[in-house]
Protein backbone atom coordinates (compact mmCIF):
# COMPACT_ATOMS: atom_id res chain seq x y z
CA UNK A 1 0.00 0.00 0.00
CA UNK A 2 1.56 3.38 -0.97
CA UNK A 3 -0.68 6.86 0.05
CA UNK A 4 -3.98 4.66 -0.20
CA UNK A 5 -3.37 2.75 -3.52
CA UNK A 6 -2.85 -0.60 -3.76
CA UNK A 7 0.30 -1.66 -5.73
CA UNK A 8 -0.33 -4.09 -8.42
CA UNK A 9 2.17 -7.14 -6.31
CA UNK A 10 4.20 -9.44 -8.81
CA UNK A 11 4.92 -12.86 -7.36
CA UNK A 12 7.17 -14.94 -8.69
CA UNK A 13 7.87 -18.94 -8.47
CA UNK A 14 11.12 -20.47 -8.44
CA UNK A 15 10.08 -24.11 -9.32
CA UNK A 16 13.68 -25.93 -8.40
CA UNK A 17 11.78 -29.59 -9.76
CA UNK A 18 14.25 -32.56 -9.39
CA UNK A 19 17.23 -30.07 -10.13
CA UNK A 20 18.82 -29.68 -7.09
CA UNK A 21 19.50 -31.55 -3.86
CA UNK A 22 19.66 -30.11 -0.61
CA UNK A 23 22.94 -28.40 -0.64
CA UNK A 24 22.64 -26.61 -3.81
CA UNK A 25 19.09 -25.52 -2.78
CA UNK A 26 20.17 -24.01 0.69
CA UNK A 27 23.00 -22.18 -1.48
CA UNK A 28 20.07 -20.83 -3.77
CA UNK A 29 18.26 -19.81 -1.07
CA UNK A 30 20.68 -17.66 0.76
CA UNK A 31 21.54 -16.48 -3.23
CA UNK A 32 18.09 -15.75 -3.13
CA UNK A 33 17.57 -13.44 -0.11
CA UNK A 34 20.97 -11.42 -1.09
CA UNK A 35 19.30 -11.19 -4.03
CA UNK A 36 16.41 -9.40 -2.72
CA UNK A 37 18.36 -7.24 -0.26
CA UNK A 38 18.59 -3.28 -0.34
CA UNK A 39 15.51 -3.09 -3.36
CA UNK A 40 12.60 -0.08 -2.81
CA UNK A 41 10.21 -2.98 -4.13
CA UNK A 42 9.95 -6.25 -3.41
CA UNK A 43 8.04 -8.95 -5.44
CA UNK A 44 6.31 -11.74 -3.80
CA UNK A 45 8.76 -14.76 -3.84
CA UNK A 46 8.11 -18.52 -3.22
CA UNK A 47 10.82 -21.18 -3.48
CA UNK A 48 9.69 -24.37 -4.64
CA UNK A 49 12.88 -26.75 -3.64
CA UNK A 50 11.97 -30.84 -3.77
CA UNK A 51 10.43 -32.37 -0.78
CA UNK A 52 13.75 -33.15 0.81
CA UNK A 53 15.28 -29.65 1.15
CA UNK A 54 12.47 -27.88 2.59
CA UNK A 55 13.46 -28.75 6.19
CA UNK A 56 17.12 -27.02 5.31
CA UNK A 57 15.70 -24.44 2.70
CA UNK A 58 13.23 -23.24 5.76
CA UNK A 59 15.90 -22.23 8.18
CA UNK A 60 17.19 -20.34 5.43
CA UNK A 61 14.02 -17.90 4.93
CA UNK A 62 11.97 -18.45 7.78
CA UNK A 63 12.50 -14.62 9.04
CA UNK A 64 12.61 -13.34 5.64
CA UNK A 65 9.93 -12.43 3.46
CA UNK A 66 10.41 -15.32 1.13
CA UNK A 67 7.90 -18.06 1.21
CA UNK A 68 8.19 -22.22 1.18
CA UNK A 69 6.25 -23.87 -1.25
CA UNK A 70 6.24 -27.86 -2.03
CA UNK A 71 6.18 -29.01 -5.51
CA UNK A 72 3.24 -31.56 -4.88
CA UNK A 73 1.02 -33.12 -2.13
CA UNK A 74 -0.78 -36.37 -1.74
CA UNK A 75 -4.87 -35.92 -1.49
CA UNK A 76 -5.05 -37.68 2.03
CA UNK A 77 -4.30 -36.75 5.28
CA UNK A 78 -2.37 -39.57 6.82
CA UNK A 79 -2.37 -43.52 5.84
CA UNK A 80 -1.10 -46.79 3.98
CA UNK A 81 0.80 -44.28 1.20
CA UNK A 82 4.21 -45.45 0.83
CA UNK A 83 5.95 -42.74 -0.60
CA UNK A 84 3.35 -39.60 -0.55
CA UNK A 85 3.58 -36.14 1.18
CA UNK A 86 0.33 -34.91 2.78
CA UNK A 87 -0.58 -30.96 3.53
CA UNK A 88 -0.21 -31.91 7.22
CA UNK A 89 3.20 -32.91 6.72
CA UNK A 90 4.20 -30.11 4.72
CA UNK A 91 2.93 -27.25 7.11
CA UNK A 92 4.92 -29.19 9.86
CA UNK A 93 7.94 -27.69 7.81
CA UNK A 94 7.00 -24.25 7.58
CA UNK A 95 5.41 -24.85 4.03
CA UNK A 96 2.64 -22.13 2.90
CA UNK A 97 2.28 -23.01 -0.46
CA UNK A 98 2.23 -26.03 -3.01
CA UNK A 99 1.87 -26.02 -6.96
CA UNK A 100 -1.08 -28.88 -7.83
CA UNK A 101 -1.23 -29.94 -11.48
CA UNK A 102 2.10 -29.26 -13.00
CA UNK A 103 2.07 -30.68 -16.38
CA UNK A 104 5.23 -32.60 -15.98
CA UNK A 105 3.24 -34.78 -13.38
CA UNK A 106 -0.12 -35.03 -15.42
CA UNK A 107 2.39 -36.16 -18.17
CA UNK A 108 4.85 -38.70 -16.28
CA UNK A 109 2.63 -39.59 -13.59
CA UNK A 110 -0.45 -40.09 -15.09
CA UNK A 111 -2.15 -37.36 -12.63
CA UNK A 112 -5.80 -36.80 -13.91
CA UNK A 113 -7.90 -33.68 -13.08
CA UNK A 114 -9.64 -35.68 -10.74
CA UNK A 115 -6.61 -36.48 -8.66
CA UNK A 116 -5.69 -32.98 -8.97
CA UNK A 117 -9.03 -31.64 -7.54
CA UNK A 118 -8.66 -33.77 -4.56
CA UNK A 119 -5.12 -32.75 -3.82
CA UNK A 120 -5.90 -29.13 -4.20
CA UNK A 121 -9.22 -30.11 -1.39
CA UNK A 122 -6.18 -31.13 0.99
CA UNK A 123 -3.87 -28.11 0.43
CA UNK A 124 -7.03 -25.95 1.33
CA UNK A 125 -7.55 -28.57 4.60
CA UNK A 126 -4.08 -27.77 5.72
CA UNK A 127 -4.26 -23.84 4.90
CA UNK A 128 -1.75 -23.95 1.95
CA UNK A 129 -1.83 -21.46 -0.49
CA UNK A 130 -2.94 -23.50 -3.58
CA UNK A 131 -0.90 -22.81 -7.43
CA UNK A 132 -2.92 -24.17 -9.80
CA UNK A 133 -1.01 -25.14 -13.34
CA UNK A 134 -2.80 -25.60 -16.58
CA UNK A 135 -2.28 -25.23 -20.16
CA UNK A 136 -2.61 -26.63 -23.39
CA UNK A 137 -0.17 -29.43 -24.93
CA UNK A 138 1.22 -28.66 -28.52
CA UNK A 139 -1.46 -30.73 -30.25
CA UNK A 140 -4.43 -29.26 -28.19
CA UNK A 141 -2.98 -25.78 -29.53
CA UNK A 142 -2.55 -26.77 -33.31
CA UNK A 143 -5.84 -27.79 -32.97
CA UNK A 144 -7.16 -24.36 -31.75
CA UNK A 145 -8.41 -26.33 -28.45
CA UNK A 146 -6.33 -24.82 -26.30
CA UNK A 147 -9.67 -22.56 -24.66
CA UNK A 148 -11.23 -25.59 -24.18
CA UNK A 149 -8.68 -27.49 -22.44
CA UNK A 150 -7.98 -25.11 -20.08
CA UNK A 151 -11.81 -24.59 -19.64
CA UNK A 152 -11.89 -28.13 -19.06
CA UNK A 153 -9.49 -28.65 -16.56
CA UNK A 154 -10.52 -25.45 -14.44
CA UNK A 155 -14.27 -26.70 -14.19
CA UNK A 156 -13.20 -30.48 -13.55
CA UNK A 157 -10.67 -29.31 -10.74
CA UNK A 158 -12.27 -26.22 -9.43
CA UNK A 159 -16.28 -26.45 -9.69
CA UNK A 160 -17.53 -26.39 -6.29
CA UNK A 161 -14.42 -26.00 -4.57
CA UNK A 162 -15.47 -24.16 -1.38
CA UNK A 163 -12.63 -20.97 -0.83
CA UNK A 164 -12.67 -18.94 2.34
CA UNK A 165 -10.11 -16.30 0.34
CA UNK A 166 -8.41 -14.79 -2.64
CA UNK A 167 -5.53 -15.49 -1.67
CA UNK A 168 -5.82 -19.43 -1.07
CA UNK A 169 -5.55 -19.78 -4.92
CA UNK A 170 -3.30 -18.80 -7.95
CA UNK A 171 -3.81 -19.85 -11.23
CA UNK A 172 -0.31 -20.36 -13.23
CA UNK A 173 -1.34 -20.70 -16.86
CA UNK A 174 1.61 -22.80 -18.47
CA UNK A 175 1.30 -23.68 -21.69
CA UNK A 176 2.95 -27.37 -22.14
CA UNK A 177 4.83 -26.60 -25.29
CA UNK A 178 6.28 -23.80 -23.92
CA UNK A 179 7.81 -25.58 -20.69
CA UNK A 180 11.39 -25.56 -20.80
CA UNK A 181 11.48 -25.65 -24.52
CA UNK A 182 12.13 -21.78 -25.46
CA UNK A 183 9.22 -21.28 -27.01
CA UNK A 184 6.91 -18.93 -25.79
CA UNK A 185 3.33 -17.65 -26.50
CA UNK A 186 2.96 -13.66 -27.65
CA UNK A 187 2.26 -11.70 -25.14
CA UNK A 188 -1.14 -10.96 -26.20
CA UNK A 189 -2.09 -14.68 -26.24
CA UNK A 190 -1.60 -14.85 -22.89
CA UNK A 191 -3.40 -11.88 -22.09
CA UNK A 192 -6.50 -12.96 -23.94
CA UNK A 193 -6.10 -16.76 -21.85
CA UNK A 194 -6.01 -14.95 -18.85
CA UNK A 195 -8.87 -12.74 -19.50
CA UNK A 196 -10.63 -16.07 -20.42
CA UNK A 197 -9.22 -18.04 -17.04
CA UNK A 198 -11.05 -15.34 -15.02
CA UNK A 199 -14.21 -15.59 -16.90
CA UNK A 200 -13.96 -19.39 -16.08
CA UNK A 201 -13.12 -18.59 -12.57
CA UNK A 202 -16.11 -16.11 -11.96
CA UNK A 203 -18.52 -19.22 -13.17
CA UNK A 204 -17.10 -22.11 -10.90
CA UNK A 205 -16.25 -20.05 -7.68
CA UNK A 206 -19.24 -17.26 -8.20
CA UNK A 207 -18.41 -16.23 -4.31
CA UNK A 208 -14.97 -14.71 -5.70
CA UNK A 209 -14.24 -11.68 -7.10
CA UNK A 210 -12.55 -13.55 -9.93
CA UNK A 211 -10.31 -10.38 -10.90
CA UNK A 212 -8.68 -10.71 -7.26
CA UNK A 213 -7.48 -14.03 -8.02
CA UNK A 214 -3.95 -14.49 -9.25
CA UNK A 215 -3.30 -15.26 -12.62
CA UNK A 216 0.37 -16.40 -13.45
CA UNK A 217 2.41 -17.02 -16.60
CA UNK A 218 4.67 -19.55 -17.14
CA UNK A 219 6.99 -21.44 -19.85
CA UNK A 220 10.50 -20.53 -20.90
CA UNK A 221 10.66 -17.46 -18.40
CA UNK A 222 14.19 -16.20 -18.33
CA UNK A 223 15.77 -12.98 -17.49
CA UNK A 224 15.55 -11.42 -20.68
CA UNK A 225 11.97 -11.88 -20.95
CA UNK A 226 10.39 -11.65 -17.69
CA UNK A 227 10.08 -7.59 -17.98
CA UNK A 228 7.61 -8.41 -21.51
CA UNK A 229 5.32 -10.16 -18.78
CA UNK A 230 5.31 -8.36 -15.68
CA UNK A 231 4.78 -5.07 -17.06
CA UNK A 232 1.21 -6.21 -18.20
CA UNK A 233 -0.92 -5.43 -15.51
CA UNK A 234 -2.94 -8.71 -15.95
CA UNK A 235 -0.13 -10.81 -15.53
CA UNK A 236 0.38 -11.20 -11.99
CA UNK A 237 3.77 -12.77 -11.75
CA UNK A 238 5.82 -15.65 -13.44
CA UNK A 239 6.17 -19.61 -12.51
CA UNK A 240 9.40 -20.03 -13.39
CA UNK A 241 11.40 -23.78 -13.87
CA UNK A 242 15.01 -24.20 -15.51
CA UNK A 243 15.95 -20.32 -15.12
CA UNK A 244 15.33 -20.44 -11.06
CA UNK A 245 18.12 -22.16 -10.63
CA UNK A 246 20.33 -19.87 -11.79
CA UNK A 247 20.80 -17.42 -9.81
CA UNK A 248 21.91 -14.59 -12.23
CA UNK A 249 18.62 -15.26 -14.38
CA UNK A 250 16.74 -15.74 -11.18
CA UNK A 251 17.85 -12.47 -10.24
CA UNK A 252 17.25 -10.33 -13.38
CA UNK A 253 13.66 -11.77 -13.00
CA UNK A 254 13.53 -10.08 -9.34
CA UNK A 255 15.12 -7.04 -11.39
CA UNK A 256 12.30 -7.41 -13.52
CA UNK A 257 9.49 -7.64 -10.91
CA UNK A 258 11.25 -4.45 -9.22
CA UNK A 259 11.08 -2.19 -11.73
CA UNK A 260 7.72 -2.86 -12.40
CA UNK A 261 7.01 -2.47 -8.73
CA UNK A 262 9.01 0.82 -8.36
CA UNK A 263 7.43 2.38 -11.60
CA UNK A 264 4.23 1.73 -10.45
CA UNK A 265 4.92 3.44 -6.97
CA UNK A 266 6.09 6.57 -8.62
CA UNK A 267 3.41 7.01 -10.71
CA UNK A 268 0.81 6.68 -7.18
C1 LIG B 1 7.70 -24.98 -15.00
O1 LIG B 1 8.29 -26.01 -14.70
O2 LIG B 1 6.65 -24.70 -14.45
C2 LIG B 1 8.27 -24.12 -16.04
C3 LIG B 1 7.58 -23.08 -16.41
O3 LIG B 1 9.49 -24.50 -16.54
P1 LIG B 1 10.44 -23.62 -17.48
O4 LIG B 1 10.50 -22.24 -16.87
O5 LIG B 1 11.75 -24.31 -17.44
O6 LIG B 1 9.81 -23.57 -18.83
Amino acid sequence: MANGFVLNMKVIIANWKMNVGVRESVALARGTLLALRGRRTLPEVIICPSFIALSEVHKVVARSSVKLGAQNLFWEDHGAYTGEISGRMLTELGVSHVIIGHSERREYLGETDEMIRNKVAQALENQLDVILCVGETAVERKSGAQRERVRTQLVHVLDGVHLKSHDRLMIAYEPVWAIGTGEIPEVAEILAMNEFIRSILSDVLPNMNANKIRVLYGGSVEGNNAYSFLREQTIDGLLVGGASVKLNQLKEIIDAASEVLDAQQTKV
